[in-house]
C-alpha cells in the first residue's frame, strides 16, 4: 500500500549558465538543491517562498517538464525519470497544472468548448457526443454557465479565465494537480472564490495539491502541510498549524510577520525581511539565509545546517534546517 502520492526525494534542478562569445559554461543557477518531500492522497501541500526561491522550477521538475539534474519523483510508485514518452503521457492524465496567468496557458483562438474538449481528442477519450456532454458538466463544476461554451478567453475576467483553466487541469480527472501561483493575479475578493473552488473540488474529486505561492495567508488557507523554501533549499517543513502556531525558521517568522493585517502602524514585508534573496549561480555558503539573518553566527556561514525534527520543540513532523534553533526558542 502506498502511503503517498507524490514522494519527492532530493531533487535538483541546476540551469547551466553560459557567456562569452563561445557561450563557455561559466556556472550553474541553482533554482532547486535537493529538496523532498511528500504528498499524501487527497492533501495540499503548500510550497511558499519569495520570488525566485525556486518554486515555479520545482512544479515544473516534478512535472518532469525539465529534466532534474538529480533526484528522484516518485508518483504513484513510479519512478518519472525512468518512463518513455508514451509512458509519461499516460501520466499526465494524472497530473496536471494550473498556471498563474491562465490567458498565457489558453489558446486564444479557440472557444472555451474547444479547450475543454482537447484534453480528451489528445488522449482519445469517448465520442464527440459524451466529450460535449463532459465539457459541460466541467464548466458546471468550475461554476460557469454552459451558455459560455463558445466564447473565447479574451472574453472573460481574470477569475472567469482561472475558472477555464481549473476545468482544463481537472477534465481527466487527475490525482495531484499543480498548482503555480493560481491567485496571485486576481483580486483579492476572487482570490478567495477560486480558493473555495479548489477546496471543494478537492473534497468531491480525492484531488492532491501541490500549491505554489508567495503568499504565506493564501498558503496557510488551502494548505495541510507546508514547505518553506529558500534560495532552492526547504528551510522549515511542517503540518500547517504547527507551522504557524511554532514557526522555527527565522526566515519562516520573518515570511509570517510580514502577512499584512488591516491594522495602522503593522509592519510591512520590507521591515520583516531586509535585502533580497541573493543569486542562485553562487549561493552564501553554510546557511543560505545567513547574509539575511540577524540571528547569524559563525556557525551559519560554515556548515549547511540539515532539515530534521526538534521534539523538544515540536512534533515529529515539523522539520527545520537552522543551526540556532534551540537558543533562538528560548
Ligand atoms: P517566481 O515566483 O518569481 O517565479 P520562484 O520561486 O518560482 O519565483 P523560479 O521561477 O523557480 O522561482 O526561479 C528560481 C531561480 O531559477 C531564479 O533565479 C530564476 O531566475 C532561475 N531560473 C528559472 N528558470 C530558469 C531557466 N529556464 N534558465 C535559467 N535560470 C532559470
Amino acid at each position: 500500500m502506498i502511503q503517498e502520492l507524490l514522494k519527492v526525494d532530493n531533487l535538483k534542478m541546476y540551469f547551466p549558465v553560459r557567456g562569452g562569445v563561445l557561450r563557455r559554461l561559466q556556472g550553474f543557477v541553482h533554482a532547486v538543491d535537493g529538496i523532498s518531500f511528500k504528498v499524501p492522497p487527497g492533501t495540499t501541500l503548500g510550497l511558499v517562498g519569495e520570488s525566485g526561491c525556486g518554486k515555479t522550477t520545482a512544479g515544473r521538475a516534478i512535472l518532469q517538464l525539465y529534466k532534474p539534474t538529480a533526484g528522484k519523483v516518485v508518483f504513484q510508485g513510479r519512478d518519472l525519470a525512468g518512463l518513455n514518452h508514451h509512458q509519461m503521457r499516460h501520466v499526465r492524465r494524472d497530473l496536471q497544472m494550473i498556471f498563474q496567468d491562465p490567458f498565457e496557458s489558453l489558446n486564444s483562438r479557440h472557444t472555451v468548448g474547444e479547450i475543454l474538449e482537447e484534453p480528451f481528442i489528445v488522449h482519445g477519450i469517448d465520442d464527440r457526443h459524451s466529450r460535449k456532454n463532459k465539457v459541460m458538466q466541467l464548466l458546471e463544476m468550475v461554476g460557469l454557465s454552459r451558455s459560455v461554451i463558445a466564447r473565447f478567453p479574451h472574453e472573460f475576467s481574470g477569475g472567469q479565465r482561472q475558472r477555464i483553466g481549473i476545468a482544463r487541469a481537472i477534465a481527466l480527472e487527475p490525482k495531484l494537480v499543480i498548482c503555480d501561483e493560481p491567485v496571485s493575479a486576481l483580486d483579492v475578493s476572487i482570490q478567495s472564490q477560486i480558493l473555495n473552488l479548489l477546496l471543494e473540488l478537492q473534497q468531491q474529486m480525492g484531488l492532491s495539491y501541490v500549491f505554489i505561492s508567495h503568499d504565506l495567508a493564501v498558503v496557510k488557507f488551502i494548505s495541510d502541510a507546508i514547505a518553506v523554501m529558500y534560495l532552492g533549499k526547504i528551510v522549515e517543513q511542517a503540518p500547517s498549524g504547527d507551522l504557524y502556531r511554532k514557526p522555527l525558521h527565522p526566515y519562516t517568522r520573518a515570511l509570517i510577520a510580514s502577512i499584512p493585517i488591516a491594522q495602522p502602524g503593522r509592519r510591512g514585508i520590507r521591515a520583516a525581511l531586509q535585502g533580497e534573496v541573493p543569486s542562485p549561480v553562487n549561493p552564501p555558503s553554510g546557511c543560505r539565509f545567513n547574509p539575511r539573518c540577524v540571528h547569524a553566527r559563525e556557525i551559519c556561514r560554515q556548515e549547511v545546517p540539515k532539515l530534521v525534527p526538534r521534539p523538544q520543540l515540536s512534533g515529529p513532523e515539523h522539520l527545520v534546517a537552522c543551526h540556532r534553533t534551540i537558543e533562538l526558542a528560548r
